[in-house]
């Protein structure tokens, strides 16, 4: 099975070389050109209009088309005054369709709103146009490069790794699958790679997976970005173009030059497994460290829940947690450093290449004032004078912060959700969310538990559960409560 990921984005002109021959057509579908292997190409826009758009808040989600249809009769049967999207991508046998019901909103463009930014979404009125140049030809809207067997690859310069992260910087990659290129909603190029699942798969793990890790947390690990990716195609970049992209917003995919055999051993040693929960395919996230507690989906995300994803103890058959964390609970928690759980890498012995992670179980940071203030205008485009105070209005059960509120001397302000809440409290990003606040003159102390959203698995939990004799489907069984691996042969 094929899926496009888009890998380079409102773009002016790209540089490809091709190794092995493809075919290139048009809008039609028909071949027009063929490439010589080895050659560079240049590919320029030549000109284009934006896509025009509407902006639209989410009211609900629904997976199933009987209970959207019976909200809809209930509440708005003639559509007037909102609009049901279809979401999703038809897989296999299977799909991941999802409806959204939407009602149109104000232009919320570069504007900041609470609780994250899934509320609102931009839908395209008006689609994009425009002509791409490639080879003294003109081609409308898009271009598609199609190899003419598997051993063809392609390498595009130039691409953009590691968005708004410490490591962002460009690198020449290489390819395998196909290769397309449009006119994307801003009048821009955007590059989309075609490529098979499985090789996607070995990529998107290689970047994570060293020798010495535990292969039980390698194993479900991967089954865990299997079927994130089939839950999630096609909605992350609704109306994109493309089903993922190749950044952390998805996953990170930098082609096949990062493949190692290891990830290749473990994709075909996992091949076609998947997690599913009520006969759909699971959004099976993971972070690195929890922190000794797992976080819900809606903490981070979406004012939904799914109920494989739910927060609890990371001990063997840890304990549901089923109220939010107050503050003072927050506290206890993470001065607890004796904390019985998988993932505390202060008792448990981590293999070379995740010694980084000693630290990150519990750590400390410190802020300063003017870095808050910097932050809150070059990242949000908010000036509210000086900060006097930052203070969490919400947490989550794991403790996590859902919203900041940040008050200034002309105004105060509510960050959220949890990414937002570590893109303003540093340069990069904090490890987590889940800390409290005590001040220390011109900076705010902040101490903390975990890195990453703590939705899910816990690769450090899932590599000492590896170590401790846990096979992966235990592992699975574990962090997913209530899904269960099943084989989708045929996809
Ligand atoms: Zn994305
Ligand atoms: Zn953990």
């Amino acid at each position: 099975m094929n899926i496009r990921i888009g890998f380079l984005h409102n773009r002016r002109n790209l540089k490809v070389k091709f190794k092995g021959n493809y075919s290139v057509s048009g809008l039609e579908g028909r071949v027009t050109d063929r490439t010589v292997a080895g050659r560079s190409y240049e590919l320029n826009l030549l000109d284009s209009v934006p896509a025009e758009h509407q902006w639209y808040e989410k009211l609900d989600t629904f997976f199933d088309i009987t209970k959207m249809e019976s909200y809809r009769q209930k509440y708005d049967p003639d559509e007037i005054s909102t609009r049901t999207v279809k979401a999703g991508k038809k897989i296999g046998l299977s799909d991941n369709f999802e409806y959204w019901i939407m009602k149109k909103a104000p232009d919320m463009s570069g504007k900041i709103y609470p609780s994250g930014d899934f509320r609102y979404k931009k839908l395209v009125k008006k689609e994009a146009d425009g002509e791409i140049g490639f080879s003294g030809a003109r081609y409308r809207k898009k271009i598609v490069f199609i190899p003419e067997n598997r051993n063809c690859s392609f390498s595009v310069e130039g691409v953009r790794v590691g968005i708004d992260f410490h490591w962002d910087h460009t690198e020449d990659l290489e390819y395998s699958g196909g290769l397309e290129v449009m006119i994307d909603n801003s009048g821009g190029l955007t590059a989309i790679n075609i490529v098979d699942l499985e090789d996607y798969l070995a990529s998107v793990n290689s970047s994570e997976m060293r020798n010495d890790n535990n292969i039980e947390m390698l194993k479900a690990q991967t089954v865990a970005a299997r079927s994130t990716v089939l839950a999630t195609m096609g909605k992350h970049h609704f109306e994109e173009g493309f089903d993922l992209c190749s950044d952390d917003h998805c996953q990170c995919y930098q082609g096949i030059g990062k493949i190692s055999e290891l990830s290749l051993r473990v994709a075909e040693e996992t091949k076609g497994e998947v997690l599913m929960f009520d006969s759909r395919f699971a959004d099976a996230r993971y972070s690195k460290i929890c922190g000794g507690v797992t976080e819900r989906y809606s903490a981070c995300w979406e004012d939904r829940d799914l109920p494989y994803l739910a927060s609890f103890y990371d001990r063997h058959n840890g304990e549901e947690v089923v109220s939010e964390m107050s503050e003072n609970e927050t506290r206890t928690f993470i001065d607890n450093t004796e904390n019985d759980c998988f993932c505390n890498t202060f008792r448990h012995k981590l293999p070379k290449s995740l010694s980084f992670c000693k630290d990150l179980f519990r750590w400390e940071v410190s802020v300063s004032i003017v870095d808050i203030e910097k932050n809150l205008k070059i990242k949000f485009g908010k000036e509210i004078g000086e900060i006097k105070n930052i203070e969490a209005v919400q947490r989550g059960r794991s403790g996590r912060i859902i919203n900041l509120i940040v008050s200034g001397s002309d105004g105060v302000v509510i960050i959220g959700k949890e990414l937002n809440v570590r893109r303003l409290l540093s340069d990069t990003h904090l490890p987590s969310s889940a800390f409290y606040i005590t001040r220390d003159h011109e900076c705010f102390i902040l101490k903390g538990a975990g890195w990453g959203h703590g939705v899910g698995l816990c690769q450090i939990g899932a590599q000492i559960m590896g170590e401790s004799g846990y096979d992966y489907k235990q592992i699975l069984k574990h962090y997913y409560r209530g899904a269960s691996v099943r084989r989708t042969d045929g996809i």
